[in-house]
């Protein structure tokens, strides 16, 4: 059953120079205890679409001008604020990239984890403690009674996402938001926190939302994969179709720069020459079309529809035309 409805999402931001469309028409789900992921490169609207489902867009400049948003059934973007801050931190869980902006320099672990759980389900301080303790342990961090009692600089970076981790999942929310959890940590500890979320994936049955522009990254924890370009959702499917038989030009590219860790196998990296499109002035046709080493001239003037290449894979290039030459991934170079 589908937990989060995201139905023609679009997020704008009104600046000086004009209306930025950041993310325009998204569509999509996320199943019970499902976990999806959302890559593309930077600025392609990944985390403008999860601050609009938080409805933590700055109003002004920014605006959701379109769309809903449902959780459980119910629309979040018609939700008063007040509402809204009952579900932030208690039914939409979050982790971000940095956890030092994210943590109270000033305030122990212990009393911004204690804080959380009194916001928002009111037990008595002793009890919060000790759910702290535990949820602590459960993220790996030993001697959680010592842990809870210093402040944020006295743990790592790599603690500190841990720490953040165990935060968000301190209420138990159906949903968990992270925004490159792993981008500002060294390799190994990147791989650390990607197995830590796997094996909480399964201990406890949130459904998961994972940012990154990093395609190897989603590979081992979700089964469903988004790729955004340019504001727009430009291919989603399963784990496996999106690296098996990927559709669209822009996930070729994307593949094709995933660096293996495997060293026996090491590829070609072959970064995707070209900046993204100016949302400001967004493209006429096709998003891609100035850096698609396939565009042809319709894909300048005219924007591709998505066609359904099963049940959950779709994709939106004019490649899928029953008219269009036949162009297919050449899959990656192993030599
Ligand atoms: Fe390339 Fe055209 Fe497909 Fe866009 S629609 S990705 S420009 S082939
Ligand atoms: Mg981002």
């Amino acid at each position: 059953m589908a937990l989060l409805e995201v139905e023609n999402l679009s997020t704008s931001f009104y600046t000086y120079a004009g209306e930025v469309q950041s993310v325009s028409g998204v569509s999509f789900h996320v199943d019970e205890g499902e976990a999806v992921g959302i890559v593309g490169e930077s600025g392609c609207g990944k985390s403008v679409t999860v601050q609009s489902i938080m409805r933590l867009i700055p109003n002004p400049p920014g605006k959701i001008k379109n769309g809903q948003i449902r959780l459980a059934g119910r629309d979040l973007v018609r939700l008063p604020e007040k509402e809204m801050q009952k579900i932030r931190g208690k039914e939409i869980g979050m982790i971000f990239q940095d956890p030092m902006t994210s943590l109270n320099p000033v305030l122990t672990i212990g009393r911004q984890m204690t804080e959380v759980l009194q916001h928002h389900e009111g037990i008595g301080k002793n009890e919060a403690l000790g759910r702290a303790a535990k949820y602590l342990t459960m993220v790996g961090i030993s001697n959680p009674e010592r842990r809870l009692k210093q402040y944020p600089h006295e743990f790592s970076g790599g603690m500190r996402q841990r720490v953040m981790i165990a935060m968000a999942l301190l209420c138990n929310p159906k949903l968990l938001i992270a925004d490159e959890p792993t981008t500002a940590l060294d390799v190994t500890i990147q791989a650390q926190i990607l197995e830590l979320m796997k094996d909480l994936k399964d201990k406890v049955n949130t459904s998961i939302i994972l940012i990154t522009h990093d395609l190897g990254v989603v590979a081992g924890l979700c089964s469903r994969i988004i790729v955004m370009y340019g504001g727009k959702i430009v291919e989603m499917g399963s784990t496996q179709d999106i690296f098996k038989d990927p559709r669209h030009p822009y996930t070729w590219g994307l593949l094709k720069s995933v660096p293996r860790l495997d060293a026996s196998k090491r590829s070609k990296l072959v970064p995707i020459v070209g900046s993204p499109p100016d949302l400001l002035n967004p493209p006429k046709g096709c998003g891609f079309a100035a850096r698609c080493p396939h565009a042809m001239k319709i894909c300048e003037t005219q924007p591709p529809a998505y066609t359904d290449l099963n049940e959950k894979h779709r994709a939106a290039c004019w490649l899928l035309h029953p008219d269009a030459p036949k162009v297919t991934f050449n899959g990656i170079d192993e030599k």
